[in-house]
């Protein structure tokens, strides 16, 4: 018969044994930062209606034309694989009845995300973000201070060397104007642009901003820009958040050219940069305000502002860096068993120890006692109790101490407690 080989879909990666501590790191930092200051965990499924997206993210955006992981369902239904957070999250906003309470409402999430990119070194097409969401507050200090969490998450995971570009893309009121001066600016230069830019000034000019090919991005740096071009209101919300940034002695730079990728941005828009390996730029994470997505999906017209890190790239840094693991207790006590009846006693005494808070191991596959005695040993077990045929019938256990060799028998019912004790005793 034919051998068969499988291997993981393109662009998916295993979180094997080893790399599971980086992803809790991160997980962890990011639920003890969330709870301090008031997020709640919002997990939404994996699968969402399509038309949220492409409403959200906006129908000419990568995202909703190249990326999506799209389905239908035996009920005809459309579904695509979630390729960004904020969209479900708002949709389970307003589906929950979260516009009606008291704002602001602060909400995260840690998650996989799904886009079919090209892959390539640091980008993958499952993915895995962590994201933080405010609700329901439109005072330019709500994005001075989500900046400030973020990069207070990414100092708590010890990342160096940490840069903010910020910008403001304006909004409904400003951003038709600058539109058309940028539109005939890249006319002048269209013959130029890559081939996805020329059709982007005619649908999505900003995005020709975004582009990383190298000869859209010189077109780019002499770009008119959106700076120049803001609205009084805009323009006065920009300058606190610059104002509260500086109170707070972060490290931003004014990035006139970024835009976001994504269509519901307005206003405050930033990105969290680091050096990578080989010395090069690293993007770990943005966001930016979305004071229209909220009405745009069917719910009040609610101001939002949020962001999203991709967790790979921050542990690509991590585990450069001097990641120390915590370390687990050591095993104090190992469990070894001779004969059916001792397995049989033993397994339940595990579950005993675990409700006491008592590390235990065991290696209940083997028979010999010379062999679960020396694993004992390796683990440096302080105690190893014992339960053979004889102690199963009276059951009773043999706790011995490990450094001494001395030995006593107790009832199965005592352990926990005895053991307790002596621990606490030494
Ligand atoms: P975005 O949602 O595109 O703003 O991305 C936010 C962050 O998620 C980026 O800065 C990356 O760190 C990470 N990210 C985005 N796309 C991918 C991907 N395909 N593979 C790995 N990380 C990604």
């Amino acid at each position: 018969m034919k051998k068969i080989k499988f291997q993981r879909a393109t662009g998916t990666h295993d979180i094997l044994p080893f790399d599971q501590k980086y992803f809790k790191k991160v997980s962890d930092i990011l639920d003890d930062v969330a709870e301090f200051y008031g997020f709640g965990k919002l997990d939404t499924p994996i699968i969402e209606e399509a038309e949220l997206f492409v409403k959200g993210v906006g129908a000419d955006t990568d995202i909703a034309q190249k990326e999506m992981y799209a389905l239908k369902t035996k009920g005809g239904d459309h579904l695509v694989l979630r390729p960004e957070g904020t969209a479900p999250i708002v949709r389970a906003y307003i589906e929950h009845g979260m516009m009606n309470r008291p704002q602001p409402i602060r909400l995260y999430y840690f998650g996989p995300f799904f886009r079919y990119e090209r892959p390539q070194a640091g980008r993958y097409r499952q993915f895995w973000q962590y994201g933080l969401e405010v609700f329901g507050e439109d005072n330019p200090i709500a994005d001075a201070q989500l900046i400030q969490i973020f990069y207070g998450i990414l100092a708590d995971l010890k990342i160096e060397n940490v840069s903010i570009e910020i910008n403001s893309i304006g909004d409904k009121e400003c951003r038709p104007a600058y539109r058309k001066v940028l539109v005939k600016y890249l006319k002048s230069k269209a013959s130029s642009l890559c081939v996805d830019c020329k059709k982007r000034v005619k649908e999505n000019p900003l995005r020709v901003l975004d582009c990383k090919q190298e000869k859209c991005q010189k077109i780019k740096e002499e770009a008119p820009q959106m700076i120049d071009h803001l609205c009084l209101q805009c323009h006065q919300h920009f300058k606190k958040v610059l104002e509260y940034l500086d109170e707070i002695e972060l490290p931003y730079h004014l990035s006139p050219h970024l835009v976001r990728g994504l269509d519901y941005y307005n206003r405050t828009v930033f990105e969290f940069f680091t050096t990578g390996p080989e010395g090069k730029s690293l993007a770990l994470g943005g966001g930016g305000r979305y004071d229209g997505l909220v009405k745009l999906i069917g719910g009040k017209d609610v101001p939002a502002i949020g962001g999203a890190f991709g967790v790979e790239r921050i542990i690509q840094i991590i585990k450069g860096g001097d990641f120390k693991e915590q370390k687990k207790p050591k095993e104090r006590i190992f469990l070894a068993q001779l004969g059916d009846m001792g397995r049989k006693k033993t397994l339940g005494m595990v579950e005993e120890f675990r409700k006491a808070k008592i590390s235990v191991s065991e290696s209940f596959g083997k028979d010999s006692l010379k062999i679960q005695m020396a694993r004992a040993a390796k683990v440096g077990a302080k105690y190893t109790l014992i339960v053979g045929q004889k102690e199963a019938l009276d059951e009773s256990v043999i706790i011995r101490d490990m450094d001494t060799g001395k030995q006593d028998t107790v009832k199965i019912v005592d352990a926990t407690a005895e053991v307790k004790k002596r621990l606490k005793d030494q």
